[in-house]
């Protein structure tokens, strides 16, 4: 069994990885998917980070107009 994504032989503990959600098996190595992962985390924190400057920006007018 291989990775799907990178190709690495993957160990007997990520061959029966299975996704908890559609029970299928996930053939990809702990590697892919830690980077799958973080990339999801990094997306949430992108929009967070987004939020964060739009707030900065109001708070920045309501201090000229004040
Ligand atoms: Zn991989």
């Amino acid at each position: 069994m291989k990775c799907k994504v990178c190709d690495q032989l993957l160990n007997e503990y990520e061959a029966v990885k299975k996704d908890p959600v559609t029970k299928q098996y996930l053939d990809t190595c702990t590697y892919c998917l830690n980077m799958s992962r973080s990339k999801t985390i990094s997306k949430m924190e992108e929009e967070e980070s987004f939020r964060e400057e739009n707030s900065y920006t109001n708070d920045e007018n309501c201090d000229t107009i004040s």
